[in-house]
């Protein structure tokens, strides 16, 4: 069925007030027809009064991983390091049923169309080992809830020991060697389980599923391993995503494992940068990194609360911009910005990055971040042609929002009330590729109070589970914590972290 909003006010970029209206919008099929003063009301079509309300493209959360959903809040805040191996200890028991994994991925999945995000990229990881179930499983509950979605499957192919430094130094024999065994769900297994994700799924649902590569980060990884992944994600046109210098460990390990190079001079080297690869974070980026990743193409996924929740340091926002590298917002995972909200991600770029330079001039503007979120987004999701822009001839992946209520009461700037007054309870209507999934208070698609009882029956029930992942960690939980603060005791030069004096030199 097409739908008519009429009279609406229409988000735009270049408009010196940020929206143009009032006006009409209709959709037909997945597609935004037109755009215009008094359409035609055609035939078989619901008319929507936007008085009052504006059209915003959906929003992106560029950067996700929905197997934790579920432990929103569960840890405390913890280095990267330390918080990786209380997430997700190697125990068979914590490998999710079909089901939990269903579930889980609702859960956050409602919480985002709730707040207008339209599009999600999730770069799902797996606990043992990706299996055609569980696959089935996440990308089902996408299908089913109604939001685009493109997922990976984050897998570390290289043992543990190879991926940290230090580590091999600190550990007792006994326990190095539990370290030095590679996974055994390895290259060609994650191969096939690729070649499963992408025949069954990419393009699902009219093309709102699509699927992505990951190599979780590059020294998680083979070089074999990472340049087959780029060969599918040039092949089939699909993002490539790679954590890339997230914390100041991942700097010190370029220095130790990678004769002095950085992560992302690595990839370089291997001639493995990109326009498909999302660089996810780039915090600790010197300027040689990021004039490599500006003549490559690459994309950014800036995940602010993220890097704040877990003390990573703060992302070089306006020497990226200066060098027009694109630059997408995310969330990252449910246990590390515990909300999944968007507008906060926006709001917290909007914020973080004053800190960074006395120069106020070079502050981020609201527009510089809905530039992220919107355009930014549909970058990463390569889908720049089809998303991120009102207009006829987009996909019609949408959020209304009611201009009447306490955030745009008086409406004295648009683009900063949306950056900073907003926290998505504006949002009255979000619609993805045509159809409305959620309006009125709630998501059209799913039976919401009955996927939080469900939800909650499962957490109790694994709490014994949970139990014996807190002893495993305990057992390494001093190891890792010695790694992390010999890498922190060392200058590399950067100034990333408030607590730093480092020199300046190289940035
Ligand atoms: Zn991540």
């Amino acid at each position: 069925m097409s739908v008519l909003f009429r009279n609406v006010q229409v988000f735009d970029a270049d408009h010196p007030d940020g929206m143009a209206g009032p006006t009409d919008l209709l959709v037909r099929g997945d597609r935004i027809a037109a755009i215009g003063a008094a359409l035609d009301v055609p035939r078989a079509v619901r008319v929507i009064d936007g008085r009052s309300q504006l059209l915003l493209p959906g929003l992106i959360n560029a950067h996700f991983h929905s197997p934790v959903n579920h432990l929103k809040g569960a840890l405390p805040s913890l280095p990267l390091e330390v918080f990786m191996l209380s997430e997700s200890p190697a125990l068979a028991e914590l490998a999710p049923t079909p089901r939990e994994a269903y579930l889980r991925t609702l859960l956050a999945a409602v919480e985002m169309l709730r707040a207008g995000v339209t599009g999600v990229q999730d770069d799902a990881f797996f606990l043992p080992h990706p299996t055609p179930e569980i696959i089935d499983a996440v990308l089902q509950a996408y299908a089913d809830c109604g939001i685009r979605a493109t997922v990976a499957l984050d897998q570390p192919e290289v043992a543990e020991l190879d991926k940290l430094p230090f580590l091999s130094d600190l550990l007792p024999d006994d326990m190095r060697a539990e370290l030095a065994r590679p996974p055994a769900f390895g290259r060609a297994a994650l191969l096939e389980a690729y070649q499963y994700l992408i025949s069954r799924w990419h393009g699902a649902e009219g093309g709102r599923l699509s699927a992505a590569v990951s190599v979780s980060a590059p020294q998680r990884v083979t070089p074999d391993y990472f340049h087959a992944l780029d060969e599918l994600s040039r092949r089939h046109g699909i993002p490539l995503y790679a954590h890339m210098l997230e914390t100041k460990l991942q700097r010190v390990f370029g220095e130790e494992r990678l004769g002095g190079r950085s992560l992302v001079r690595y990839c370089a080297d291997l001639r493995l940068l990109s326009p498909r690869m999302n660089i996810i974070h780039a915090v600790w980026t010197d300027d040689d990194d990021l004039d490599l990743i500006a003549g490559s193409g690459a994309v950014v996924a800036h995940n602010p609360i993220s890097n704040l929740r877990l003390g990573s340091g703060v992302m070089p926002f306006r020497r990226l911009r200066d060098r027009g590298i694109p630059i997408a917002l995310g969330t990252d995972e449910a246990i590390a910005d515990d909300a999944v909200n968007m507008w906060a991600v926006a709001k917290m770029a909007g914020l973080i990055h004053n800190l960074s330079d006395p120069d106020y001039e070079r502050w981020p503007s609201a527009a510089e971040v809905l530039d992220a979120l919107f355009r930014g987004g549909a970058r990463a999701m390569l889908r720049q042609d089809d998303l991120g822009v009102l207009a006829a001839g987009r996909l019609a992946d949408l959020a209304m929002i009611d201009l009447d209520t306490l955030p745009f009461t008086p409406l004295n700037d648009l683009r900063r009330q949306l950056v900073y007054c907003e926290n998505g309870s504006s949002v009255t209507l979000t619609m993805v590729a045509g159809r409305v999934v959620y309006e009125a208070g709630r998501v059209t698609t799913v039976d919401e109070a009955g996927l939080r009882a469900e939800v909650r029956a499962i957490a109790q029930a694994r709490g014994q589970v949970r139990q014996a992942a807190e002893a495993e960690t305990a057992r390494w939980l001093p190891y890792y914590r010695t790694m992390y603060r010999t890498a922190a005791a060392r200058s590399v030069g950067l100034p990333r972290r408030l607590d730093t004096q480092e020199d300046t030199a190289r940035c």
